[in-house]
């Protein structure tokens, strides 16, 4: 049996987990993310980390396959990061530095991206030859897998799907600095943005007015509860899902679209929703598109991370 490291790298944390190469996890744990002085020390710990296990373990290296990397920001198809304002790097060759660091094969890419390879090879994917997952949390990532080959792209932007132009009239300013992003609608950020435009096109009664802070999970309780004017928000953030969805499947045409992030605790009303809403954009040949939601959580981009060294041991 081989092994191989899966390590997430975050703004606070770096997740790191030992895998077989069946895809079980054996091990995981995590060190901070020091992010001072260009977040030059970020490597060296993680170097550090991995030599530390592998010593204490006594694991004969001919048995390790190498490091798979997920980095939050675009890294291109050599495993190169041009800049990631999350860790403070500016040119950083992931997959060169990290490989010197302990003289294991390395390979890195962008951490939405090899989150959607793990839920591609073990988690909600994983019956399917090709997916798009897109996370909807305080924005939107994304990540497409097209018979098993994870889409990078040439610039390290394959599936930044948060950032396709939904609204060109749009008056506010996403936070990549362009005006009308997904991302500005269909995120719980986003879901509440439209709450708050609604609340304020007239008087209509509403529990939401009562919250002090409103969150996206606030709407969908209302809605529960039969509040009309919070199920007229949710139309709205079905038809922006629907309308996003309709538009990716005509480029990728998936078998499956798998969400993840906070919304995604709306469960099979919010499933149900999204169906409704894609329906009234989608192209007819698309119908047949699977909607499921994520399963393994914040594992999945260790376990994609790995299997990018995985892939590439072949
Ligand atoms: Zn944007």
């Amino acid at each position: 049996m081989r092994y191989g490291f899966g390590v997430d790298i975050g703004g606070t944390t770096v997740k790191i987990a030992w895998f077989d190469e069946n895809g079980q996890k054996l091990h995981s744990w995590e060190i901070p993310t020091v992010r001072e002085n260009e977040g030059k020390q970020i490597l060296p710990d993680i170097a550090a980390a991995l030599q530390g296990f592998l010593a204490e373990r006594d694991v004969n290296r001919a048995d390790v396959i190498g490091i798979g990397v997920g980095v939050p920001g675009p890294v291109d198809s050599r495993g190169v990061v041009n800049c990631c304002v999350n860790l403070g790097w500016g040119n950083v060759d992931v997959c060169k530095e990290l490989s010197a660091l302990t003289g294991l094969p390395v390979k890195a890419g962008n951490d939405a991206n090899v989150a959607a390879m793990g839920e591609y090879w073990q988690g909600s994917g994983r019956e399917f030859n090709s997916m798009i997952m897109a996370t909807l949390g305080t924005g939107v990532g994304g990540g497409i897998v097209i018979e098993g080959n994870l889409l990078h792209g040439t610039h390290g932007c394959g599936g930044e799907i948060g950032h396709m132009v939904l609204n060109r009239d749009e008056t506010e300013v996403c936070g990549c600095g362009n005006r009308g992003c997904v991302e500005q609608y269909c995120s719980a950020t986003g879901l509440v943005r439209l709450a708050t435009r609604r609340l304020a096109e007239d008087a209509a009664p509403s529990v939401l007015r009562q919250l002090e802070k409103m969150e996206a999970k606030d709407v969908f309780d209302a809605g529960k509860q039969g509040d009309a004017v919070a199920n007229e928000i949710l139309e709205r953030y079905y038809n922006c899902l629907g309308e996003f969805f309709a538009n990716l499947c005509v480029v990728v045409d998936p078998e499956v679209i798998v969400l993840g992030g906070g919304v995604c605790k709306a469960g099979q009303v919010l499933l149900d929703g999204i169906r409704r809403g894609f329906e009234r954009f989608c192209f007819q040949g698309v119908k047949g598109v699977k909607f499921a939601v994520a399963q393994l959580g914040n594992d999945a981009g260790s376990y994609g991370a790995f299997k990018l060294v995985l892939d590439a041991a072949g």
